[in-house]
């Protein structure tokens, strides 16, 4: 164990799964209490059971506001102020301009944009001035990948609110950073992929990418402890790419 994140009070959106518990694994790893933050009762027991004692798991739906107001409340008031906020939360949807309907426009953009929004909105009055706060971007913001465009348009935005809100937040000296992973091994692949099919799946992309296998979600959570930590204070606004080359390297 290590302890660059000793006495850090954390909070980690979807860190009951994927690249946000392997944020959370991460930061435990360096010595960080906190919250993670999902909606699936199971994986939130199960991971806050690997976490430790130092971990506190919330159900939550991050597209709620009052949901968002209750968890950062309930965070400052057993842990105190909060540090580090991850909001990593999010899902992709396929679909092209001419298939995606209102409903599931407003759905997408909900999760993916107006929610890392309001996460951050919320948190604001329980933070430290000198905080971090790290969102997550996607490769699909930078590239045009079949039936991903209303995803990737989310995240493009996402990555300019790391400026933004930088900007926003200079008098309380609270940084905001954006790390943009290529394809990852998560669970997310299930929602998309039929089980029989996954590892060819997975196999196909890691032959798609520059360094020759898809990301790890430990990673993406040695970068975001990068981030969290004072070890990046000259960094604001920034995107880091954890993508195995794939955004700017051709292949
Ligand atoms: P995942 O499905 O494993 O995890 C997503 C997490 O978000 C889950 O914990 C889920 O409970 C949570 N979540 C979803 N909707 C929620 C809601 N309304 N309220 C609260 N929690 C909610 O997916 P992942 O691959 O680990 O994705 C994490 C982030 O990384 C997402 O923002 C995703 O867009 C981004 N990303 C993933 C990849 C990849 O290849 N896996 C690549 C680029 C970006």
């Amino acid at each position: 164990m290590m302890n660059k994140l000793k006495n850090k009070v954390v909070i980690i959106t979807g860190g009951n799964s994927g690249i946000g518990f392997g944020i959370a694994e991460a930061f435990k790893n360096e010595g960080a209490a906190g919250v993670i933050v999902g909606r699936n009762q199971k994986t939130l027991d199960s991971s806050v059971a690997q976490l430790g004692d130092n971990f506190m798991a919330m159900n939550a739906d991050v597209t709620n506001v009052a949901d968002l107001e209750r968890v950062f409340a309930a965070t400052a008031e057993k842990f105190g102020k909060i540090d580090v906020l991850v909001a990593n939360a999010g899902a992709g949807i396929m679909g092209t301009v001419a298939s995606i309907s209102e409903a599931e426009y407003d759905t997408t953009m909900d999760l993916n944009l107006k929610a890392v929004y309001f996460t951050v909105n919320k948190a604001l009055p329980h933070m430290n001035d000198g905080g971090s706060i790290i969102l997550v971007g996607s490769n699909a913001a930078h590239r045009a990948y079949a039936s991903f465009t209303l995803y990737g348009a989310a995240k493009a935005a996402v990555i300019f609110l790391a400026k933004g809100f930088s900007s926003d937040l200079l008098d309380r000296k609270i940084r905001t950073n954006v790390i943009t992973p290529g394809t990852t091994d998560t669970p997310a692949f299930e929602k998309f992929v039929p089980a029989e099919q996954i590892e060819a799946v997975k196999k196909h992309f890691a032959d798609t990418m520059p360094i020759g296998r898809i990301g790890q979600p430990s990673d993406i959570g040695k970068a975001a402890v990068f981030l969290a930590s004072d070890d990046s204070s000259f960094m604001l606004g920034a995107e880091l790419l954890v993508d195995g080359g794939l955004t700017y390297l051709a292949k």
